[in-house]
């Protein structure tokens, strides 16, 4: 992402911190819900698209829980019950541990 132009605050993409703020600001919210035949989806949603490469963060979850998912607007979606290990991986990439709810 080198030698972007931020369009939030029309920095460079390396010294911008839009990015990072709205990972701190973000109240993310972790469910799992029943899909057809039982099957359980994790569904994360609360992360703002516009701020945060969601794109690049389902992709990141889909490789370290070696699962399917997809994205769809504001939410992710991955397969199986994936909550702790998601809330995670949220952490670790920037996400703070006290605005990430998970559901039961
Ligand atoms: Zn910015």
């Amino acid at each position: 992402m080198s030698g972007d132009i931020c369009k939030v605050c029309g920095l460079p993409a390396d010294i911008c911190t839009c990015s990072a703020l709205a990972k701190e600001r973000q109240v993310v919210e972790i469910s799992a819900v029943k899909r057809r035949f039982g099957k359980l989806m994790t569904v994360i949603h609360g992360i703002d698209h516009k701020m945060v490469d969601i794109k690049g963060l389902a992709k990141q979850l889909k490789t370290k829980l070696a699962c399917g998912g997809t994205v769809k607007g504001n939410a992710i979606e991955l397969q199986g019950d994936q909550r702790q290990a998601a809330k995670k991986i949220l952490i670790a990439s920037g996400f703070a541990e006290n605005s990430i709810e998970l559901k039961y």
